[in-house]
């Protein structure tokens, strides 16, 4: 048997070395999650068939084009989190393959059998309280899931009320994005692309939804929705459709950048308009979690602080004064907003 000489085995290991670094370095940040149960576990309400191609295939492609679409580098530092709260910033690849990866991780999350409902668990009661019974619910996520035109899916989602609602989102969205027509964190989410049930019903995506349902993990479902309850990202929610803070963040930064680097036409064309909103900021409903002494002094600061930047802007103040106070407000605004993201 040939030995292999010291030098080639010092060539080989640092090959080995370097393999295994490259492999570290450019590992994928997203990889798809195990199934919790054997392709068939779903039999008869969803063949095995389906459940094989759906994971193995769709899910996978999902997870594969998500790295690759990262890959540019652009938002490689964002969290999943912000990339689904901003997928309307984002590049249409990431949002699409970075909704079906969340997507399709919460559905085979929710789905096994011998975990039906259960009235007295805390969804179960707050599936009672808020749609009367869970026959109600199942009624509401069928229609919502049948009425979808095209592919999507239906949701059943905590507001950032921290109620519980059924709606439906077009795609791979989700009501975490930005760009949704409900906004919440998914609890329990129904996939209605064809993919999801053509081998076995063809064309009947109402006898799909209504077998879909009796294979719900409602133990699942309620983890989720106490997770969820207690969850920074629902504060992030209440703080994302807060519209009065949000309209008052619009016109901040949108004068405060600018004047940052020496052009101070957006604040003195603006200025009136930062009051009105800032006012309309303080007679609006402040979120639960934001109703605090320190949030609602950064308030009335912000409204005082915006009427200050106005005055000096009418009485042609010097562009450093109106900066200095500007940055000042910035730096209230921001009590309440948080850091600005990237
Ligand atoms: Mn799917």
């Amino acid at each position: 048997m040939k030995t292999l000489s010291l030098s080639s085995v010092i060539l080989l290991a640092t090959a080995l070395f370097f393999q295994v670094l490259n492999v570290v370095a450019q590992g994928d940040p997203y990889s798809l999650p195990k199934l919790p149960y054997a392709y068939n576990a779903l039999e008869p309400a969803i063949d095995a068939q389906t459940m094989e191609i759906h994971y193995s295939k769709h899910h996978a492609a999902y997870v594969k084009n998500l790295n690759a679409a990262l890959k540019s580098g652009k938002y490689s530092d964002w969290t999943f989190d912000e990339l689904m709260l901003y997928a309307g910033e984002i590049d249409e690849a990431i949002r699409n393959n970075g909704g079906g990866h969340y997507n399709h991780t919460l559905f085979w999350n929710i789905l096994g059998q011998g975990k039906p409902f259960n009235p007295s668990s805390e969804v179960g009661k707050a599936v009672v309280t808020t749609f009367g019974s869970y026959d109600s619910l199942t009624t509401l996520l069928s229609k919502a899931g049948a009425s979808r035109f095209g592919s999507g899916w239906a949701w059943l989602i905590v507001t950032p009320e921290r109620k519980l609602a059924v709606c439906s989102t077009p795609n791979q969205d989700n009501p975490i994005m930005d760009v949704a027509p409900c906004r919440g964190i998914p609890v329990l989410g129904i996939d209605v692309w064809e993919h999801a049930y053509y081998l076995k019903y063809q064309n009947k995506r109402g006898d799909y939804l209504s077998a879909l349902l009796s294979v719900i993990n409602w133990e699942a479902v309620n983890l989720n929705y106490t997770e969820a309850l207690k969850s920074q990202l629902l504060v992030t929610l209440e703080r994302e459709t807060w519209t009065g803070l949000q309209d008052y963040h619009v016109v901040m930064s949108q004068t405060f950048h600018p004047a940052e680097e020496g052009d101070l036409k957006p604040i003195k064309a603006r200025s009136g308009e930062m009051v009105e909103k800032a006012l309309a900021l303080r007679n609006g409903s402040i979120p639960a979690s934001f109703n605090t002494p320190e949030i609602k002094k950064a308030i009335d600061d912000l409204v005082t602080g915006s009427e200050e930047v106005d005055k000096l802007v009418q009485k042609k103040a010097s562009d450093k004064a109106i900066t200095d106070r500007l940055t000042k407000l910035h730096d209230t605004f921001h009590i309440i907003q948080g850091l600005c993201r990237h």
